[in-house]
């Protein structure tokens, strides 16, 4: 393909990928041709992004974009600023999003992007002339119709205001659909900045159910407060849970009667972590890990929860707010030991539900209220989840019963595979 191959196998996240494919493809089914096609992406870019720096200097970052598969639709999927950012990790990512497109059932590809940068370092100034110089570099790439970038780890709305306006600036016009989880006034969709923690809940919920049990009086741990981890404790707040911890990176926090949400963000504007919130007792994050909650939510990085700490997990449901947060051996150890691991493409699915529907509301110049959607996303998570829960009973194997990754997996591959093959791609 090109030179970028090696380093796809190098990278562990990458790898992980191709494993639970190559896992799914031996229980479904499947054309070995069109699993094949998908371990390798159809593109990636890598471009070199010099920035003049607030103290006159020129420092020269990389980014990469890599467009995964694109049978169902334009290319999608989000951008990410983090100092881990690699070829091979933005490589997983995208492929992840073609997995979690296709079972959302979603006429969308799957993409990624990144820049390998620690953006808490950068001023504003030097973030904004990092995101403009990385959009021209990416230009030719994307759009409307191609390929559509969204906020990831270390991205927000602001960034995507800035994608949106270089992009269009180089091409004359506006064009508001060129990225998603842009601000509600310049055409962003409402709802999208809870989307992916309103997802989490809505699926945390019908995971409950099938113990018989309700989210009301649930106890959970939230791993990550940032842009999926805080909507997780917002949105499972309200439905009645019980949030018993949470950490961000400078610490975490503990009160087995539950955390009061809205003190607690209140009381981050002020402290913008929630290290010392009255009332509760510090946690460690390996800690909060390892309680005995109903459902643990691990919304951060990936590969938080490993060979080494995976004997500790006391959990009976672990929802993926993040993207890979689980090592296969961890995922393997605990399906078999009956905690329900709701993988990453279903459980995250809400971020790139909302895009959708903010892609389909600019296309169509004529804007949803937030109740809307809300429910289109409900049904979609809820469809979603009814779709893997049904298929992981058809493997009926004793030891791993409800192995939702593999059957997740299987949706999107199936689906895939059919495309494909309507298409003559898959010979
Ligand atoms: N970054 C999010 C994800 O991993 C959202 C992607 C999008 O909205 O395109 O699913």
């Amino acid at each position: 393909m090109y030179e970028a191959n090696d380093e796809l196998l190098r990278s562990h996240l990458y790898m992980n990928v191709i494993n639970s494919l190559e896992k799914a493809g031996e229980h479904i089914t499947i054309n070995r041709n069109v699993l094949e096609r998908l371990k390798k992406p159809r593109r990636a870019i890598r471009v070199s992004i010099p920035v003049r720096m607030d103290d006159e200097r020129v420092e020269v970052f990389n980014g990469y974009r890599v467009q995964h598969n694109h049978t169902l639709g334009p290319f999608k999927g989000g951008i990410r600023y983090h100092a881990s950012v690699s070829m091979g990790e933005v490589a997983a990512l995208a492929s992840l999003m073609t997995y979690k497109n296709s079972l959302l059932n979603l006429p969308l590809g799957g993409a990624k992007g990144g820049v390998q940068v620690d953006p808490s370092v950068l001023s504003k100034v030097e973030l904004e002339a990092l995101t403009r110089r990385f959009t021209s570099e990416l230009s030719p790439f994307i759009g409307p119709d191609k390929d559509i970038p969204a906020p990831d780890v270390g991205t927000d709305s602001e960034t995507m205001a800035w994608m949106l306006d270089t992009f269009s600036l180089e091409s004359g016009f506006s064009q508001t659909g060129v990225v998603t989880g842009k601000p509600v006034e310049i055409g962003g969709s409402r709802g999208r900045d809870s989307a992916t923690g309103l997802g989490v809940v809505y699926i945390a919920e019908k995971t409950l159910e099938t113990m018989d049990r309700s989210l009301s009086g649930a106890s959970i741990a939230i791993q990550g407060f940032g842009k999926v981890g805080m909507h997780v404790g917002i949105e499972a707040h309200a439905l009645g849970a019980k949030i018993v911890a949470i950490s961000d990176v400078k610490g975490g926090i503990y009160n087995p009667n539950g955390i009061h949400i809205s003190e607690l963000l209140r009381y981050m504007k002020k402290n913008k972590f929630v290290k010392d919130f009255p009332e509760t007792t510090p946690i460690s994050n390996e800690e909060l890990l390892s309680l005995d909650v109903d459902v643990l939510c691990p919304c951060a990085l990936d590969a938080v929860i490993h060979e080494k700490n995976m004997h500790n997990i006391r959990a009976k449901i672990i929802v993926e707010g993040a993207n890979g947060p689980l090592t296969p051996e961890a995922s393997e150890h605990l399906t078999r030991s009956n905690v329900l691991v709701v993988p990453d493409i279903l459980a995250n699915g809400g971020g790139v539900v909302v895009s959708y529907f903010e892609w389909i509301q600019d296309i169509g110049w004529l804007f949803w209220s937030e109740q809307e959607v809300r429910n289109r996303l409900k049904e979609i998570m809820t469809n979603s989840f009814k779709k893997v829960w049904n298929f992981s009973r058809t493997y009926q194997s004793k030891e791993n019963k409800y192995n939702l990754r593999l059957s997740a997996m299987s949706v999107a591959l199936l689906r895939l595979e059919k495309a494909m093959k309507l298409r003559g791609q898959a010979w």
